[in-house]
């Protein structure tokens, strides 16, 4: 396996070098095996005798060890200086088909970014963050994926003490919004270019020779974020703390904290306790991607002129309009485009809102519909049925409309409604057996979620909709 370490070698400056602080008895407690594929990583890796490897102990040949530093604007407010403060990125693992990937060790210790906080994490987060990750993956959601989970003897103090953990996170980078603003606002702009042509050289190589080359770089990640953002629309995703330092520059979802799937459809749901205001709600969610992409375009205003940063900006609507058409389309089953389609859209939300559905769920119980049938089984999930009837006599009449098979129509919609998405409740469930070394459930979730939109009859249990207590969950920042 071969490491190397760009960030480290090329962007003096942007980082502290420095070693994890091991935890004590570390024990691997879980690996992603799909993942370590990917890497092309034997089992070997995954034995006892290899947790060092995972816990920051051991250092493989040519991993540089550094904590990243950056800023950001937190709940819209400037924040300052923020940084890897409990994360140290161990080094970039060269894959053979040329990739590279950034091995992320998160709970490593104090780094001088760590501020008031310990520099560590809990098993609890750490699994959170571990099992969203990969179903968002398997979602086919662009983001950093969860390789290892470590559990150890270490006391963490949170609200109570909890046990230490350490996750190691994969990405092909970790680049931040926040990186490009910390330069800016510290008056350094030749830094803040030295940062763009880093992200283009390895990330936007095709472009490196574009005489309008930082437009056209500027211009995809607007229309990254714009996509990623219609995807979590799609899938009921909120992501609960879109502060500009845990935005990515690649368009993947990064940092996982008090995020939330929708259980119920509320368009005002805020996953994070911590959020008074509402500020990252389901429904804000396009807008504050829009917002952030403006600090960054304010960042960036030493390579482009303002009309060039107005005129990739103005990319981010029709991006996310498009991309959340075309996903929101392929949930109802319409493969050919109508001037009616949002109407019958938005009147499904509507019924869904007013009755509290399980967003979930329902999508995929449209997906079983028989159109030839005048009465859908989903009927009876609602209170409304005269609203529910009359909404699906226009749905029905539209697929009709498209003459397909409902054999055909019905494999399309189950592959853009997942059967399964990582419930606040499941995600509890399996960390409190884990806590206690019983890692049966999060093995049977995992697996689950590794396969989203299949119709698996042994993992029917972890579809239905949640209990009541489990919508009730609270989850703030304090991870
Ligand atoms: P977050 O919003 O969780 O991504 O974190 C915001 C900032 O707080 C980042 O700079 C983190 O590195 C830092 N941070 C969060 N938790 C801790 C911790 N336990 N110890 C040190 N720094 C932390
Ligand atoms: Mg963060």
């Amino acid at each position: 396996m071969q490491f190397t370490n760009t960030w480290y070698q090329e962007l003096e400056g942007c980082y502290t070098a420095l070693q994890p602080t091991p935890l004590k008895n570390p024990r691997l407690l879980f690996h992603s095996s799909s993942l370590a594929d990917e890497l092309e990583l034997d089992a070997s890796w995954f034995t006892p005798e290899k947790a060092g490897v995972w816990s920051g102990d051991l250092l493989l040949p040519g991993m540089q060890p550094l904590a990243q530093v950056y800023s950001g604007h937190q709940f819209g407010v400037w924040a300052g200086q923020l940084g890897d403060g409990r994360g140290i990125l161990l080094g970039e693992q060269q894959l053979s088909d040329g990739r590279k990937m950034d091995w992320h060790l998160k709970g490593a210790g104090l780094t001088p970014y760590s501020r008031m906080g310990d520099g560590r994490a809990v098993l609890r987060s750490s699994l959170r963050e571990f099992l969203a990750s990969e179903a968002m993956h398997h979602l086919g959601v662009p983001t950093s994926r969860a390789l290892t989970v470590v559990t150890s003897d270490e006391p963490v103090y949170r609200e109570t003490a909890e046990r230490g953990a350490m996750m190691l996170r994969v990405a092909e980078s970790h680049l931040r919004f926040g990186h490009f603003e910390h330069f800016y606002y510290a008056q350094q702009p030749e830094k803040v270019r030295q940062l763009a042509d880093y992200a283009i050289r390895h990330h936007w190589p095709h472009l490196k020779d574009e005489q309008e080359r930082y437009l056209l770089w500027f211009t995809d990640v607007v229309k990254r974020t714009a996509r990623l953002i219609a995807h979590w629309q799609s899938i009921g995703f909120a992501h609960g703390v879109m502060n500009t330092d845990n935005m990515s520059i690649l368009g993947l979802t990064l940092d996982y904290g008090p995020f939330g799937f929708l259980d119920d459809y509320k368009p005002d749901f805020i996953c994070n306790h911590s959020d008074y205001q509402g500020r990252y709600s389901f429904e804000n969610q396009p807008m504050v991607g829009l917002w952030n992409l403006n600090r960054l375009a304010h960042s960036l205003s030493d390579l482009m002129t303002t009309d060039q940063l107005k005129q990739a900006l103005a990319e981010y609507e029709p991006e996310l309009m498009q991309a959340w058409g075309e996903k929101m389309r392929a949930k109802l089953g319409l493969v050919t485009q109508d001037k009616h389609d949002n109407a019958i859209l938005t009147g499904l939300l509507a019924m869904m809102t007013k009755e509290g559905s399980d967003y979930t769920w329902t999508f995929r119980q449209l997906s079983l519909t028989e159109q030839q049938q005048s009465i859908s089984p989903l009927r009876d999930e609602f209170i409304d049925r005269e609203a529910f009837d009359s909404w699906y006599n226009i749905w029905r009449q539209r697929l009709l409309e498209e003459g397909r098979s409902d054999e055909d129509r019905q494999h399309q919609m189950k592959g853009a409604n997942p059967a399964i998405v990582l419930r606040n409740y499941l995600a509890q469930q399996a960390i409190e057996l884990a806590e206690n070394d019983d890692i049966s459930l999060l093995s049977r979730l995992h697996q689950a979620l590794s396969h989203p939109f299949d119709d698996a009859p042994e993992f029917a249990d972890l579809t239905k909709r949640p209990p009541e207590w489990g919508k009730k969950l609270e989850v703030s920042c304090s991870s």
